[in-house]
């Protein structure tokens, strides 16, 4: 076969290599058959709560919205009466579809991203009618997969075996979808609206590059050795990451990791890093009850100082609601949640939440000095009760609470042109929802198309918060996915940024970047 160029939108961030594959129709594979409706439903909130167990605090998340739906006694009266007037099967399909629609017709992407959801949970719920049974974690899966799907659904993204597959091609998809939210999650690369994918290529080699948007099926050797190593082409080994990261002229750039998960931790040497720039406390719960438990936090952020050692680290209060939603604890229901009470508005709510995520971070410290991070801040008074209560929990715990520097995101133009009204002790830059709130353009890439580059307006926010920090000897990061990509890298170094936090499997290619410019 020759080679063969399919384009796709970026979903989640990376690159792989493989051979393409595609899953096994769930419905082939018959079992026992459910008799009815309710033991249909048995079945499913069965299976459902069994991956559950096994998925993380995201995945379980996304299930739990399938799960909660099976035990809505009004949607299953609705299945019942529906299958006394018609076959079981026409029930189930009639009603869920009912469902899938309504939220097909809602205008805002992430609403009719879920209609995945609930096309997941039909299908499973007719193949346990049917007798099908869920296809298998591992089975026919080859080394180093490249999945093709129409479009992935979340049940079976948390079934799939995480170290045969590499990346994920669907066909049709959302960026916005809870599958492109795991992927991102678990730096799976996804590509979503790759369009029809010829069948007969299942079986041949692929590269997945979700940097450029490109799917390339026998690809040439030279672009697989150079692309699968590198970004855009640029090669590096894993010694690139050794050392410090100076710019041509000889200044410095720290480089530090980026935690989403506590394996973060294990998969990259520590002697790449200068610290922990970022931990996502928010992914390292395994359900909202952790978040007023204090041991179960203070166990995790120990980790991520025994493994720093005398370097810093910077932990960032739990941010949730917008792209990272936790059931019971963010706002359901608001009409728009990225502009919604998000982040540091949640936590100006949970006085108990903070509390006893302070005292675990100051517990897990033990007396060494802690970076507290707050997320989406946005105007100067709402610091005021985030520096109060670290006070009163320090004063409570006869701690000190000059143990902890409390600085925060600059996520919002806001927080960017009042940088010196918050009085924080570092700022801590997020580019991904900081270009979001600036172009009023969703931080999933469809809305509007701005190139490559960050866009100019975000640029002079950033110059500003620099400057801010210079002026006053406060530290400034950057902690946004703008720092692994390589246009992007070299724009905000331009604007003077000169510490930055990347997931670890990117610091040889940044710090490669920062030495050579390219
Ligand atoms: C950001 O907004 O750039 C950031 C680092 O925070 P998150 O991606 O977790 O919203
Ligand atoms: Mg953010």
């Amino acid at each position: 076969m020759t080679r063969r160029v399919y384009a796709g939108r970026i979903a989640s961030k990376g690159i792989a290599s493989g051979t393409l594959w595609r899953d096994a129709d769930p419905q082939l594979v018959t079992a026992r058959p459910a008799t009815t409706v309710i033991a249909a439903v048995a079945a499913t909130i069965r299976q459902l709560t069994a991956l559950q167990r096994a998925a993380g605090k995201l995945g379980s998340d996304i299930l739990q919205f399938q799960i909660e739906m099976l035990e809505d006694d009004a949607f299953v009266a609705d299945l019942l009466q529906s299958a006394a007037a018609k076959d079981a099967r026409r029930a189930i399909e009639t009603v869920m579809n009912g469902q899938i629609q309504h939220f097909l017709k809602s205008d805002a992407e992430t609403f009719a991203a879920r209609a995945l959801d609930l096309t997941d949970l039909r299908d499973r719920l007719l193949a346990n009618f049917a007798g099908g049974r869920p296809r298998e974690r591992t089975a026919g899966i080859p080394e180093a997969a490249i999945l093709v799907a129409e479009d992935l659904t979340p049940s079976r993204f948390l079934e799939l075996d995480w170290s045969k597959v590499k990346a994920v091609a669907a066909q049709a998809g959302s960026a916005a979808s809870h599958v492109a939210l795991l992927a991102r999650a678990q730096s799976v690369p996804m590509l979503v609206g790759v369009g029809k994918i010829d069948p007969l290529t299942t079986g041949r080699s692929a590269l997945l590059d979700a940097v450029s948007g490109r799917l390339i099926v026998d690809p040439e050797p030279a672009e697989v050795s150079a692309l699968a190593s590198g970004v855009d082409g640029i090669v590096v080994t894993d010694d690139e990451a050794l050392g410090g990261a100076l710019l041509p002229g000889g200044e410095p750039v720290e480089v530090h990791l980026s935690v989403n998960a506590l394996t973060a931790l294990d998969q990259a040497p520590r002697e790449w890093f200068d610290g922990i720039g970022l931990v996502r406390t928010e992914l390292l719960l395994r359900g909202p009850e952790d978040m007023l438990d204090e041991t179960y936090q203070a166990e995790s952020y120990r980790r991520l100082f025994a493994w720093a050692g005398d370097r810093p680290v910077t932990i960032r209060l739990f941010d949730a609601g917008g792209d990272k939603p936790i059931p019971g604890f963010s706002l359901a229901g608001e009409a728009n949640p990225f502009l919604g009470t998000r982040g540091a508005r949640i936590l100006a709510r949970r006085q108990d939440v903070l509390e006893t995520q302070y005292a675990a971070i100051l517990a897990a410290a033990a007396g060494r000095s802690a970076r507290i991070l707050i997320p989406m801040l946005s105007l100067p008074r709402e610091m005021v009760y985030f520096r109060e209560t670290l006070q009163k929990v320090a004063l409570e715990r006869g701690l000190d609470a000059s143990q902890a520097s409390l600085g925060m995101m600059v996520e919002t133009p806001s927080a960017a042109l009042e940088v010196d009204k918050f009085g924080a002790d570092f700022f801590s830059v997020g580019t991904n929802d900081l270009i979001q709130y600036t172009l009023a353009a969703s931080r999933d890439g469809n809305a509007l198309d701005f190139g490559d580059d960050v866009p100019a307006a975000v640029l002079e926010l950033i110059a500003r918060v620099v400057e801010h920090g210079e002026q006053n000897g406060a530290d400034v990061s950057l902690c946004g996915d703008a720092a692994t990509s390589p246009v992007q890298l070299k724009q905000i170094l331009e604007c003077g940024i000169r510490s930055i936090a990347v997931p670890g499997k990117f610091a040889p290619r940044v710090k490669h970047l920062i030495r050579h410019g390219e």
